[in-house]
């Protein structure tokens, strides 16, 4: 390696796993760079969080990060980890500092079918992690009156909308975006379908919000017309435009192989519906990617808590660390990208080939084994399950 991948510790079993992945699976085959943060909450706690803004700022600088999973503090962690503040989400942190967009995909094996028979690929979710229903205010209508909408410009003028004449009680709620999040929204849509040879969908409902929905279909439009048309063309992919409820309904009926970009509720609502349907969020990829083309590759699970507690108990723990060794070969392979290192996109290839090769030999954590279709399964611990897939990336 020659630039350094910015390396993100976390917290309990994943922190676990994360150390097994390094020694079994990593450090014996690569001479691995890395730029180490600690984000597990005892040293977020130590540095006032200014550890997590470190790393999202050698994130930008280096251009590739790997991020184990990591709690996010509530009443709880409080006390466990006598903590001097409930500190903020660090994925959290990091997106507002890279100003991101979150693309998650399932890993696809055989053994491990999707619910929806016709689905032969993966479907990506791009969501929109900014604004709408998740920074609204509302109201709760006591009775009798107006609702209006206003916007006050800076000079003083305003615009004046109204929205309902309450005869009764009822309810209200105001929301927003910004054109510069979509339109940097659009371009980590547009750069991700150029990155991985993949077509673009986009639906709102633009019919029935004709300013709302509608600005964001034209945001999409104009920057697909003014930059990535051309390349799309040349990729030989498309950039695809429908309705919510029409998108939906195609989504049922495709192959796969596409990515689904949503607004931000879409987006929350659909990836849960689109990641149970192909078996469980430890068989799913997680990269932030910034309109900038910086990316931060993590699983898209947490930090496994209740198999934590069996581990510090002394018991056996069964944990599924696919999508954390997935973290890492994506972070390896876009970093051998950037570098123009064959041999490490390579290794992340096998890495992944392997990982999943070990897991189509009926060779499982207990997550998978309960939903497989395979007949010979091994159910393997924790550690026994990375020891496995070594032995398979030696035989390649
Ligand atoms: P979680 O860690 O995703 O685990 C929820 C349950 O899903 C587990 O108890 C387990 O089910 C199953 N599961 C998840 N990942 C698994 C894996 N790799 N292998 C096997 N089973 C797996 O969610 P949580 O317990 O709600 O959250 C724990 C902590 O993670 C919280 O402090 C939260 O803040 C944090 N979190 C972090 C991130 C992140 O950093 N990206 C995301 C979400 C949550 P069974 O117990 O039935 O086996
Ligand atoms: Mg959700």
């Amino acid at each position: 390696m020659t630039t350094p991948l910015v390396e993100m510790d976390g917290d309990e079993m994943t922190r676990i796993l994360w150390k097994m992945i390094k020694e079994e699976l990593l450090l014996p085959y690569i001479e691995l760079k890395t730029e180490y943060y600690d984000l597990g909450l005892a040293c977020r706690n130590e540095t006032d969080d200014q550890v997590t803004i470190d790393s999202a700022e050698a994130t930008k600088k280096y251009g590739v990060a790997v991020k184990c999973a990591t709690i996010t503090p509530n009443a709880a962690r409080m006390t466990e980890y006598n903590l001097k503040e409930m500190w903020k989400s660090p994925n959290g942190t990091i997106r507002a500092a890279l100003d991101g967009t979150v693309f998650r995909a399932p890993i696809i094996v055989k053994g491990i079918e999707p619910c929806v028979k016709n689905w032969e690929k993966p479907i990506t979710l791009a969501r929109h992690a900014y604004g709408d229903v998740y920074k609204n205010t509302e109201i709760k209508v006591p009775g009798a009156g107006k609702a209006e909408l206003v916007f006050t410009a800076a000079d003083g003028t305003q615009i004046r909308e109204t929205i309902h004449e309450f005869a009764g009680p009822g309810i209200l709620q105001g929301i927003h975006n910004t054109d510069k999040s979509i339109a940097s929204f659009a371009k980590a849509c547009f750069n991700y379908a150029l990155d991985t040879k993949q077509d673009l969908w986009f639906a709102t409902k633009d019919t029935i919000s004709k300013k709302y929905d509608h600005n964001f279909k034209d945001i999409f439009q104009e920057i697909y017309d003014a930059e990535y048309k051309e390349k799309f063309e040349s990729a030989g992919i498309e950039y695809f435009y429908t309705l919510i409820d029409d998108a939906v309904a195609r989504v049922m009926k495709a192959k796969g192989g596409f990515i689904w970009a949503c607004k931000n509720y879409d987006g929350d609502v659909m990836s849960d519906m689109v990641s149970s349907a192909f078996g469980s969020l430890a068989m799913m990829t997680s990269v932030l990617v910034s309109p900038d083309g910086v990316y931060e590759y993590e699983a898209a699970h947490g930090t496994v808590q209740r198999h934590y507690y069996k581990h510090l108990a002394g018991e056996e723990t069964s944990t599924n660390s696919v999508a954390t060794i997935f973290a890492w070969t994506g972070a390896l392979r876009k970093r051998g990208e950037l570098d123009g290192n064959r041999d490490l996109m390579a290794f992340a290839d096998k890495l992944e080939k392997a990982t999943i090769q070990t897991i189509e030999e009926g060779k499982m954590t207990k997550d998978l084994a309960l939903i497989t279709s395979l007949n010979d399964v091994t159910v393997l611990n924790s550690e026994n399950f990375i020891k496995e897939i070594r032995k398979t990336l030696e035989t390649l």
